[in-house]
């Protein structure tokens, strides 16, 4: 039975075993498509998060979408174009069931102003990394990898801990709204912005914010009681951004760790300039697109200048994957990429061994499900510091929103034998029903953006997208249940292209096979991508692990 979605009742949790399709793994594609609206940021319109990142071009094509999903055989292959279905063909039952590529733009017309009029023209949508792929599990799809930056920040610069910290930061959205729980679940004390009292109501309301401020000289006083106590806490504040970094710097505070997460890549949907209200922007996205964007500009102009500010006092800043310094140094900033972006900063070492956001979601609907497997990690991985250190403070403080899900960063090897595992438990009848395993774009082969994931790359080759398109075709060979391409849209048009995958554990014989090649040749692709740029710790993975890489003498 669907469970009741009181944030949004229109859109029902998925869940119990009945099946609506002829068999589970449609049906588990279907799943993943009303949950990622049932915890979406607007599905009335389709959004799923990121300002614009959809789960379906309109609500006809998502009729289509189901229609296809529910009556499609096993031996089929579900064909879709920017949200679109546009065809069923006959493949056979080791084939994915869905391949999609959203928002794929003609490199010399990969820009912002194109995109929006082919949307106008509905042409075309923007399907985000996870939105478009219905694999979107709520804010925890972030939450690992912010809490792992703030972590590493920790032993870098503050002795391991940071208990007594300030962390400023801005945007409580679909991925922003999941700072202000890692914030607190490091240790430290944390301010986040948004604009939008919707949002940072939305996201006390789940659990991921404890306290949402009157204003700026309270949050900031509950901020310094909390630093100085060395007391966790997450607070937010309705502000803009732009008003409240300079003003914050102009009173000479200077926080320990400054980041922002508001949707600063689109300047029509996304980024609301200073001085103005969300109603005035709503109202200038149809005819005053240019003004907007010239408005949104100058602001970050003046957010990112403060952040630079907070950087030159010693905060430690950086970017979190909005392409806010790349608006700033359009709008006259040259010197934005002073501040580093985090996946460089922080977690290449990571992806070096393919170590990233791999996810589960339980197509029960069952959290005990989720428990059991996490469970399951704790036995399987008990020497990966930060598998378990993650499971525990995840259990104790990540709410489940729409499926019950997991984030987990894993690696080469170890998101197959869990996965696997976990298909023989749905098999014996110890998990109430299958599991969905995917992962984030973001991940080691599966991306190229060179302001955000491939930054800086030793060899580089930041700009060469032949990864994430390997990639897929790959997972297309390799059994995957969904696969992916995507490109940016909005403000991402021509900056990257990503691949995504998800693979159903139903417990057969099958699924084994698929969750077998699918995951352990992603991964692979992942190391060997990080050791053809010549990084070292992926070169020794290869090693390690035997990796079928091919080095050439
Ligand atoms: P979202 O659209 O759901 O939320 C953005 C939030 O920013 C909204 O709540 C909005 O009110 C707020 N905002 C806009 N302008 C503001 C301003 N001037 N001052 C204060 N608040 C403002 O987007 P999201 O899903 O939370 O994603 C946010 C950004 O992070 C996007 O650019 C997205 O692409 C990026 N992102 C990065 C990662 C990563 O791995 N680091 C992952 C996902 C998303």
């Amino acid at each position: 039975m669907p469970k009741a979605n009181p944030r949004h009742p229109k859109f029902p949790i998925p869940g119990g075993p009945e099946l609506r399709a002829k068999g589970w793994r449609q049906e588990a594609l279907l799943r993943l498509l009303e949950n990622v609206l049932s915890v979406g940021e607007d599905p009335d319109n389709l959004v799923v998060y990121a300002a614009l990142g959809k789960a379906a071009r309109n609500w006809a094509a998502h009729r289509g979408i189901v229609k296809a999903l529910t009556e499609m055989e096993e031996d089929q292959t579900l064909l879709i174009q920017s949200g679109k279905p546009i065809g069923l063909i006959r493949t056979h039952a080791k084939a994915p069931l869905v391949i999609m590529a959203n928002c794929n733009i003609v490199g010399q017309w990969a820009k912002a102003e194109v995109f929006y009029e082919l949307q106008r023209k509905g042409l075309i949508c923007w399907g985000g990394l996870t939105a478009g792929a219905w694999q979107y599990i709520g804010s925890q799809g972030v939450i690992q990898g912010t809490y792992e930056i703030f972590m590493r920040i920790a032993e870098r610069r503050f002795g391991g801990d940071l208990a007594g910290r300030f962390i400023l930061t801005a945007g409580l959205g679909g991925m922003g709204g999941s700072q202000p729980l890692a914030g607190r679940m490091a240790g430290a004390a944390i301010l986040c912005v948004d604009i939008d009292p919707e949002r940072a109501r939305k996201r006390k309301e789940i659990g991921y914010l404890q306290e949402i401020a009157p204003d700026l000289d309270t949050a900031l006083a509950m901020i310094d009681a909390a630093v100085k106590e060395k007391r966790a806490l997450s607070v937010g504040l309705v502000g803009n951004a732009a008003e409240v970094y300079p003003e914050i710097a102009r009173r000479g505070i200077v926080p320990d760790i400054v980041t922002d997460q508001t949707s600063a890549h689109d300047l029509v949907y996304g980024y609301v300039p200073k001085g103005m209200s969300l109603s005035q922007v709503k109202e200038l996205r149809d005819d005053g697109q240019g003004q907007l964007m010239a408005a949104g500009r100058a602001s970050i102009v003046q957010h990112v200048t403060a952040m630079l500010d907070f950087q030159k006092k010693g905060s430690e800043v950086f970017d979190n994957g909005n392409l806010i310094r790349t608006q700033a140094k359009e709008g006259g900033v040259t010197n934005a990429f002073d501040i580093p972006i985090f996946t460089e900063a922080y977690l290449r070492p990571l992806f070096c061994r393919a170590i990233g956001p791999f996810r589960w979601m339980a197509l029960s609907g069952e959290e005990s499900d989720i428990a059991r497997i996490d469970d399951l990690l704790l036995e399987m991985f008990p020497n990966n510091k930060i598998i378990t250190n993650w499971v525990r403070l995840a259990r104790e403080h990540v709410p489940f929103e729409g499926l019950p899900a997991r984030i987990a960063w894993l690696g080469h090897g170890e998101r197959t034998a869990l996965a696997r595992r976990v298909n023989e438990l749905v098999a014996s009848g110890e998990l109430k029903g299958p599991i969905a395993f995917s992962r984030d774009h973001l991940d080691a082969g599966a991306m190229a953006h060179p302001n955000i994931m491939t930054e800086r790359m030793k060899d580089g080759s930041d700009a060469i997208a032949d990864w994430p398109l390997i990639d897929a075709m790959m997972l297309c060979s390799s059994m995957a249940d969904l696969v992916v391409v995507h490109s940016g849209g909005g403000g991402y048009a021509g900056y990257m292209t990503s691949c995504g995958v998800t693979v159903v554990a139903d417990g057969t014989g099958e699924a084994d096979e698929r969750l077998d090649h699918a995951l352990t040749n992603d991964t692979a692709l992942g190391v060997m991508r990080y050791a053809d740029a010549g990084y070292e710790d992926a070169l020794d993975e290869v090693a390690k692990k035997d990796v079928p890489y091919i080095r050439l003498g």
